[in-house]
């Protein structure tokens, strides 16, 4: 097993615990600190022993011990911000752990055994709607295997609280449900500081990947006003909620912390502007499925979990453009073929 680096830093009073994470994202922070006399965690890392090992060891540094955590905020469900809670909940009972009412439920539907047949039907399913958009056979067959791969690492912890948009935790903490990067995903804001702790839905230099394809019937069902054909027009609609808060800290799930959270933003919102608008002109009276586009815009070389990333990406670019009829579709063959 090779070593984990990782790194304490405190700012304004946050603790920022740093740990690598074997994945593109390179490492995960967590954050540790005090309101209204309650030590606060956001975010729990990775489920790997030797990731625990060292958090714990790093949490001596702040001078914390896990015993001395009042309450866990989950941000998202993604496996590198949940892993902790089964070891938090078995060393430190008292502990109270609380995420967004959606990541409660996907948590659990997706670690609940029996729902695996379902689970693999759903991405079927959305693996046939892939070879549409020009996928392979082969490519196809994949997509099953990851997207029943990813639940079967999810741990589920029964959480002691579920949050909703609006909720006030600890008189000064706000709950922003800011779906985008996954569809339950929340940002903490510490309303005294002005302290953002984002989780992946802002970040420094790369902008969070914009993914929904696997949520449950029964929550597109109970959701049923949220526009789940265009994610990326609901992530930039969770950005300007952001954006009017008047951060003056993002805290981030990965990369550094962001000092200038409007300049950020603004990045984020004119890199996807840029891409609507190179979209749009690639396909200019060239109808091309949305894997061609992928390759003419991202290139030809790249690995496979890459080149599905490209596809996810400019697919979410080209449904928002559908949404407000910037471009049109026709069927060629069985696949989808895009134009503007
Ligand atoms: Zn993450």
């Amino acid at each position: 097993m090779p070593s984990l680096k990782s790194e304490v830093n405190e700012i304004e009073g946050v603790g920022q615990i740093k740990i690598d994470v074997p994945f593109g994202v390179k490492f995960v922070s967590s954050y540790i600190f005090e309101i209204d006399n309650k030590t606060i965690l956001i975010d729990a890392g990775l489920n790997s022993k030797s990731w625990i090992k060292i958090f714990l060891e790093r949490l001596k540094d702040l001078k914390k011990t896990i015993a001395d955590i009042d309450v866990c905020i989950i941000t998202h469900s993604h496996i590198d911000h949940i892993g902790l809670m089964g070891v938090l909940r078995k060393k430190n009972p008292d502990a109270k752990i609380y995420m967004h009412n959606i990541t409660q439920k996907i948590l659990e539907w997706e670690t609940d055994k029996s729902n695996l047949e379902d689970i693999e039907q759903q991405a079927i399913k959305l693996s046939h709607q892939f070879t549409r958009y020009g996928l392979s056979e082969d490519q196809r067959k994949r997509i099953v295997q990851f997207f029943t791969y990813w639940p079967k690492l999810r741990h589920y912890q029964k959480p002691d609280g579920v949050l909703h948009d609006g909720n006030i935790i600890l008189k000064n903490l706000e709950i922003i449900w800011t779906p985008g990067h996954s569809f339950g995903h929340i940002c903490v804001f510490n309303r005294d500081k002005k302290h953002l702790f984002s989780g992946d839905h802002v970040l420094s230099r790369i902008t969070p990947h914009i993914g929904n394809f696997m949520v449950p019937e029964f929550i597109t069902k109970q959701y049923n006003n949220y526009n789940f054909s265009n994610v990326l027009d609901q992530y930039l609609q969770s950005l300007d909620r952001i954006n009017d808060l008047n951060v003056r800290v993002i805290f981030p799930g990965h990369q550094e912390i962001i000092y200038n959270p409007q300049e950020r933003i603004n990045q984020i919102k004119d890199h996807h502007d840029k891409r609507l608008a190179d979209i749009s002109k690639v396909i200019k009276d060239k109808p091309m499925t949305p894997y061609r586009i992928s390759k003419i815009h991202f290139g030809e070389d790249l690995d496979e979990i890459n080149s599905f990333l490209a596809l996810s990406e400019v697919l979410g670019h080209l449904l928002y453009l559908e949404d407000k009829e910037q471009v049109k579709t026709i069927e060629k063959n069985g696949q989808i073929l895009y134009y503007s």
